[in-house]
């Protein structure tokens, strides 16, 4: 439960966004159109009643776990997501996505539902299109396969988002990827910075950026996964 609360704690602030808590009420206005769909040649399984905002998320799934295996980190069983059509304010805010650990439990919030809302809610001062929204799904696809690949018993919150983030930013197309890179201004963590809590809660944008960067440049990213998957605390060492 510990990990839960702090998952949510951070979700909550990085992405100012949050699903779940009003699900109940949805599922059961609309259970008997809700379906599983399997997504094609992919350990992923999205339940919902928008079959166009399903093959979204199977599609940006597909690029995310591409990803995931130059890490060495595919999933070693079924991830489930569970699509929503609502934002839910879960204590400190609403979530568009939140992956809760000790159900292995994915829940996302539609694009449509997202984009619908007024004033558009923007991500890292960005609108959020499809891109923008695939890069959200490989956030929380990394949250789930971290999980499952995690070499401790509570995996800490700053490794979950370091890698969370990396991800994200991995998988977006190039040009924006680029753009957004640049918009932060800030270069690779460098061997014996402490990539911390602290960092993260002060600027979630260069968090992510820096985050990116090092694992890219890393001399072997699936070896330094490997050990941030064994981070515990609230902070660890760049090397
Ligand atoms: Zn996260």
């Amino acid at each position: 439960m510990h990990l839960l609360d702090l998952q949510r704690a951070t979700a909550t602030r990085l992405t100012g966004a949050c699903v779940g808590l009003l699900l109940g009420i949805s599922c059961n206005a609309q259970a008997a159109s809700v379906s599983i769909l399997v997504c094609d040649g992919q350990p992923i399984e999205v339940s919902g009643d928008d079959p166009e905002a399903m093959d979204e998320i199977c599609a940006a799934s597909l690029a995310a776990l591409r990803y995931f295996a130059t890490l060495d980190m595919a999933p070693t069983h079924t991830i489930r997501i569970e699509l929503t059509g609502k934002a839910v304010a879960h204590g400190q805010g609403p979530a568009y996505g939140l992956y809760d650990g000790s159900r292995e439990h994915l829940q996302l919030m539609s694009l449509g539902a997202i984009t619908v809302q007024r004033p558009p809610p923007t991500l890292f001062d960005r609108a959020i299109d499809h891109a923008m929204y695939a890069g959200l799904v490989t956030h929380e696809l990394m949250h789930a396969v971290a999980q499952q690949h995690r070499r401790v018993e509570t995996l800490g919150v700053v490794a979950q988002e370091y890698l969370a983030y990396a991800a994200q930013r991995a998988t977006l197309p190039e040009p924006l990827r680029l753009e957004i890179v640049g918009s932060a201004g800030v270069s690779a963590w460098e061997k014996g910075d402490t990539i911390s809590e602290i960092y993260l809660g002060l600027n979630v944008h260069r968090f992510a950026v820096k985050s990116y960067l090092h694992l890219r440049d890393h001399r072997d990213p699936a070896a330094f996964v490997q050990e941030v998957l064994s981070s515990r605390g609230w902070s660890f060492q760049a090397n």
